[in-house]
């Protein structure tokens, strides 16, 4: 490309980039095409010649943004919100361009080392002991699957080598963690070849946290059983609910019983760097790894997570494979990257988690964190005083699981269900919030998450009035419900 359409190109992007960070929500929160719209639009087969990027940008406009789900909206409180922050995409920007491909550390030594000064510095600011080794994954799913990979490393080294088909000498490994957890420590146990049943959900108390003395229980009668314990999930913010897995009495467990404790704070960590919230992270400095996603609360955008492990060696031991057309002179005196990761290629992702740290500085971090807590907090207050309306779990950081419960339909569950789900439909219809919804013991869960940077007071004074709209719409006040009873939904 010539360096000036090169110039002009980037222009127009960058302007429009520019309005689009800041004006995300003139475009529906949630995409409003069915399936295969999008591709009905798009050609089957690639040009044969080249386009222009004026021609290129416009069809982008035309036929994709319609296609977006705008997670840079802030009335986006689905899932876990995630920030395509103004210096995360100029980061990206420039990650693009200057393609480096940080396998070894000769290939790019700025972004292995960044990388290591970065993780340095989310550390610091999660008061972890200097012991534990940071390195960048895509994902919470990969830092778990890492992780759990280190436990059986840690637990039989020579599965390395010789796998775990046919081995009658090795007892088949558990796993433990809680209904809550992510699905992908399941993904995990299928990619590691231990099976989804090695995986053993623990009760949890009424705050949807781990019970320890279950756990302690589950292990004892497995070990009795003849299976060998491998590792406990512990969650800091579960995805349902948000709940905190007691990390202190776990590690008690797992260092009496030997067993390695990870825990997965992909998206509270953020919370952890606040003084008022430290005690999220209490006993995680005893665990053998951790993982916190700066893709979800820390502002950077798709895709970053860092995983710490207390003895990353374990980790290196049961990945670093060298082949002769990678060996190099530096070999074993610095860090190389691939060694700590299934994916050869790695990208320069260190850059942007560096320019989001440095762009909003720890304490804008805190700052804007602490007051998404406060926002969801208030929403939460709204519910819990709305003789419609409940709170289905307890609130800590800016997760709220809730639903409308109108006196009409006091003790009919499945009517409650079905119109909880017709409410989400409606308000996510509206373009101007994105909700999900869970299900927390058997009852379907409406879940609003405050994590977007642009999101203020206004949108969630704007969520709560959208909600209480269409309940009273649905079920006007006094009157039966407005053909949501269970019995009418079948
Ligand atoms: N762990 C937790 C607690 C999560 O909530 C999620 C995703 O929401 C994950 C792991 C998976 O993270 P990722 O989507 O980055 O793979």
């Amino acid at each position: 490309m010539h360096p000036l359409a090169f110039r002009e190109a980037g222009h127009a992007l960058v302007d429009w980039i520019a309005h689009y960070l800041h004006e995300g929500d003139r475009y529906p929160a949630l995409a409003r095409v069915a399936p295969g719209d999008i591709r009905s639009r798009l050609p089957a087969t690639a040009p044969e010649e080249g386009e222009s990027m004026k021609e290129i940008f416009s069809d982008f406009e035309r036929i994709l943004v319609p296609g977006l789900t705008h997670w840079n909206h802030p009335g986006f409180m689905a899932y876990f919100p995630s920030t395509g922050s103004g210096p995360g995409a100029l980061a990206e920007f420039l990650t693009a361009a200057l393609n480096q491909q940080a396998m070894l550390w000769r290939t790019s030594p700025s972004a292995t080392e960044l990388e290591e000064v970065v993780l340095g510095w989310v550390r610091e600011l999660l008061k972890l002991p200097s012991t534990f080794e940071g390195v960048i994954t895509d994902g919470g799913s990969m830092s778990n699957l890492l992780a759990l990979l280190a436990a059986r490393e840690d637990a039989a080294p020579d599965v390395r080598a010789h796998g775990l088909a046919g081995r009658q000498e090795i007892p088949p490994f558990t796993i433990y963690c809680t209904e809550h957890t992510h699905s992908s420590v399941d993904k995990a146990a299928i990619v590691l070849g231990l099976g989804q049943e090695a995986v053993r959900r623990i009760p949890v108390d009424d705050g949807f946290r781990m019970r320890a003395p279950a756990l302690q229980e589950a292990i004892s009668a497995d070990r009795r059983a003849g299976y060998r314990p491998l590792a406990v999930v512990a969650v800091v913010g579960t995805t349902s609910v948000s709940s905190i897995d007691p990390v202190t009495e776990i590690a008690d467990i797992c260092e009496r019983e030997g067993i390695w404790l990870h825990v997965d704070a992909a998206y509270a960590g953020a919370a952890a760097m606040i003084p008022e919230y430290e005690w999220i992270f209490d006993g995680v400095a005893r665990t053998d790894s951790v993982l916190v996603n700066p893709h979800k609360w820390l502002f950077t955008p798709l895709d970053l997570s860092a995983l710490y492990c207390r003895r990353m060696n374990v980790l290196r031991k049961a990945l670093a494979l060298t082949p002769d057309y990678l060996a190099n002179r530096q070999s074993g005196a610095v860090t190389n990257l691939m060694d700590m990761g299934i994916q050869l290629a790695r990208r320069f992702r260190a850059l942007k988690l560096w320019m989001v740290l440095r762009y909003f500085g720890a304490g804008g971090i805190r700052t804007r964190v602490s007051e998404h807590i406060r926002l969801a907090q208030q929403f939460a207050q709204w519910v819990s005083q709305d003789p419609d309306f409940e709170l289905l779990a307890p609130a800590p950081l800016s997760l709220v699981c809730f639903r409308a419960a109108p006196h009409s339909l006091k003790d009919d569950e499945g009517g409650l269900d079905a119109l909880n789900e017709t409410l989400l439909d409606h308000v996510n219809a509206s373009g101007e919030i994105f909700l999900s919804h869970t299900r927390l013991n058997g009852c379907y869960a409406l879940r609003l998450v405050v994590g977007h940077i642009r999101t203020s007071e206004v949108h969630i004074a704007r969520a709560w009035q959208l909600l209480r709209e269409t309940v009273n719409r649905l079920v006007p006040p006094d009157l039966s419900p407005n053909g949501i009873s269970s019995s009418s939904r079948g």
